[in-house]
């Protein structure tokens, strides 16, 4: 099977009834590049970047994470390579931030919360980004958006980067998409309007599913809550994909839902674009891809968002595919 797959490393992403999606990476570092093209990532769909930060003891400087953001889009050779701005907080700590303890550090005071805030370190973030644009094919998104407010100031603090940058004589990129991670709830269900306004979304269900479940990811407790298959987050996943496309916009997925051999065959009909994962499930989620048809997707999709629970989900998955 392996040698099977290993053929696929050149290949597009095309369903066995002619339907082409892109499969990228979760990446951290610019030594993950060499796991992308190994396994054929067409592109990186999400560049966590707090791994710069973290495991030392004072903040990355602009010149340090220039010459990341511009190593990982030089070594792509203009494949799209989606950046995530600062996703602090939560579960990832900075010691040297020095921030108060929170009662609910995953509700708390996080990502773009903390970066509109703090914004000498977003601005410090969004140059470096800025002037490694011309290197490749540069997407900047923002974690945790919850209104559009939120996304409105983020987006206008880049602007004011951008302009900086240009009045000073330095390059930029004409074009940069920008886009949202779509990990809060509310966010999915005001899609809609969030799409006359971003250029892409990419869903992270691994904080959406602990959103919308109201069950800590990292609580072994509760974690039969966790349900990347119940009909309540296949109905959110579609609101996401169908309010990006209404706008002519792409919907992309960046949570380890998006590698999972039981919602491949989902997202496949729910119309997703892009799906990023991690770079050693690439392979077998093309080889998935290629032998399923999206129209048979499709009908599986209007059968599992009509179920009550889980299992009946992963019973007509099963069903389908095999
Ligand atoms: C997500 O929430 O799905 C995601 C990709 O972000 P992280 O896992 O880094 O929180
Ligand atoms: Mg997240």
């Amino acid at each position: 099977q392996k040698a099977e797959w290993a053929k696929l490393v050149n290949e597009p992403t095309v369903s066995a009834d002619g339907h082409h999606v892109e499969l990228a990476a979760n990446i951290g570092t610019p030594k993950d590049l060499k796991g992308v093209k190994e396994n054929g990532g067409e592109g990186v769909g999400l560049y966590r970047t707090e791994f710069l930060y973290m495991g030392r003891d004072q903040l990355p400087t602009e010149e340090e994470q220039f010459e990341a953001y511009k190593a990982v889009l030089e070594g792509m050779e203009g494949k799209p390579v989606v950046v995530r701005t600062l996703d602090i907080g939560g579960d990832k700590e900075l010691p040297y931030l020095e921030l108060p303890k929170e009662m609910n550090p995953f509700l708390g005071f996080r990502a773009i919360r903390l970066c509109l805030e703090e914004q000498g370190i977003f601005r410090t973030q969004l140059k470096a980004l800025l002037r490694a644009s011309v290197y490749g094919n540069l997407k900047i998104m923002f974690p945790m958006i919850a209104t559009l407010d939120e996304f409105r100031a983020a987006k206008t603090i880049l602007e004011e980067e951008k302009q900086k940058l240009i009045s000073e004589g330095q390059k930029v990129a004409e074009k940069i998409e920008l886009g949202i991670m779509v990990e809060i709830p509310s966010t999915a269900v005001l899609a809609d309007q969030f799409a006359k306004e971003v250029d892409f979304f990419s869903i992270g269900t691994n904080d959406l599913i602990q959103y919308t479940m109201a069950a800590d990811r990292m609580n072994q407790r509760v974690s039969y809550l966790y349900q990347p298959y119940s009909p309540s987050i296949l109905r959110l996943v579609k609101m996401v994909i169908d309010a990006a496309h209404a706008e002519g916009k792409w919907a992309g997925m960046c949570g380890e839902m998006a590698g999972d051999e039981t919602a491949i065959p989902i997202l496949l009909g729910l119309g997703l674009d892009e799906f990023s994962m991690s770079a050693t499930s690439i392979l077998k989620a093309r080889s998935l891809i290629k032998n399923l048809q999206k129209s048979d997707m499709e009908k599986l999709v209007q059968q599992v968002l009509n179920m009550q629970t889980t299992d009946q989900v992963i019973e007509a998955v099963n069903a389908a595919v095999k």
